[in-house]
């Protein structure tokens, strides 16, 4: 793993996101290397050569520069850590990098939303009980070991999420569960939708969003190889996906509102 320390000028940085003004990625790179990544483009951005999740540079001043730009947000703002990163990945429980920015927010009144695949976060509840508009998302994409090995090899086990996320329940922390990527042939049986809502309604968490595997070439390559590799026998049907996605998707929408009727938690598609 390549780490290096940098200054960033900026940390509080537009969002292209829909419904959120500002992104907050206090590490480029993701050591999580999870293998659908989309965040891979920043490679282009940074210049790294590394392979994804090979490298991570740790934006060591951001703390400073989010308290100066702080100060300039006039307006009201939704702001989400973790649009191009993961705020919570291995490295920050050595930088605390999250964590003091977290404080900085403290004194505002911003919306503020964090989307991560770590446990590490329960490491600063007591910062988000301070926070007064605080939402907690943890990405969810298979409760199966094997799968959750193959395709997010650094991240922490699935069910350590929903362990968390019943805990930042408990201190009425509100979260939700992303299934993004819905893993074709892994995640959209029945059963395995099933068990994806009952996990999130038990673990307390107020809605469910799901989405779909965007075949990026880059992904889509990557993607296919570990198919090859570790499930040839789903082969075929990631084969189907890719030349039938509009009909798949149709499919899991209707899939998804048959089985989500049966839960009490709100559940909404995003594709
Ligand atoms: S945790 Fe998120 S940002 Fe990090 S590698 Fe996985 S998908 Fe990418």
């Amino acid at each position: 793993m390549v780490i290096n320390e940098i200054n960033c000028k900026s940390i509080l940085n537009k969002s292209g996101i829909p419904s959120i003004d500002y992104g907050i990625n206090p590490y480029i790179g993701c050591g999580h290397k999870c293998q659908y990544c989309y965040a891979v483009f920043m490679k282009r951005f940074s210049g790294h050569t590394e392979p994804w999740g090979d490298f991570v540079d740790v934006k060591i001043n951001a703390p400073v520069v989010l308290e100066r730009q702080l100060k300039r947000l006039k307006r009201k703002s939704h702001i989400s850590f973790g649009t191009v990163c993961d705020a919570y990945q291995p490295l920050e429980a050595k930088y605390e990098i999250t964590r003091k920015c977290l404080e900085k927010l403290v004194p505002y009144k911003h919306e503020v939303s964090i989307l991560t695949k770590s446990n590490l976060v329960l490491r600063d509840v007591d910062i988000l009980k301070k926070l007064k508009n605080i939402e907690v998302g943890f990405t969810v994409t298979s409760l199966d070991p094997k799968v959750k090995k193959i395709f997010e090899p650094n991240a922490p086990p699935s069910r350590k999420r929903f362990e968390a996320l019943k805990t930042l329940s408990q201190h009425h922390i509100p979260t939700w569960v992303f299934v993004a990527p819905t893993l074709p042939y892994f995640s959209d049986s029945e059963e395995a939708l099933g068990q994806l809502f009952r996990e999130a309604r038990s673990a307390g968490s107020e809605y469910i969003l799901f989405d779909t595997l965007n075949p990026y070439p880059k992904v889509w390559n990557n993607v296919m190889r570990l198919i090859k590799k570790y499930f040839p026998d789903a082969l075929d049907f990631y084969d189907f996906y890719y030349h039938n996605k509009t009909k798949y998707e149709r499919n899991l929408r209707v899939k998804i509102s048959k089985i989500g009727r049966r839960y009490r938690i709100k559940y909404r598609t995003v594709f």
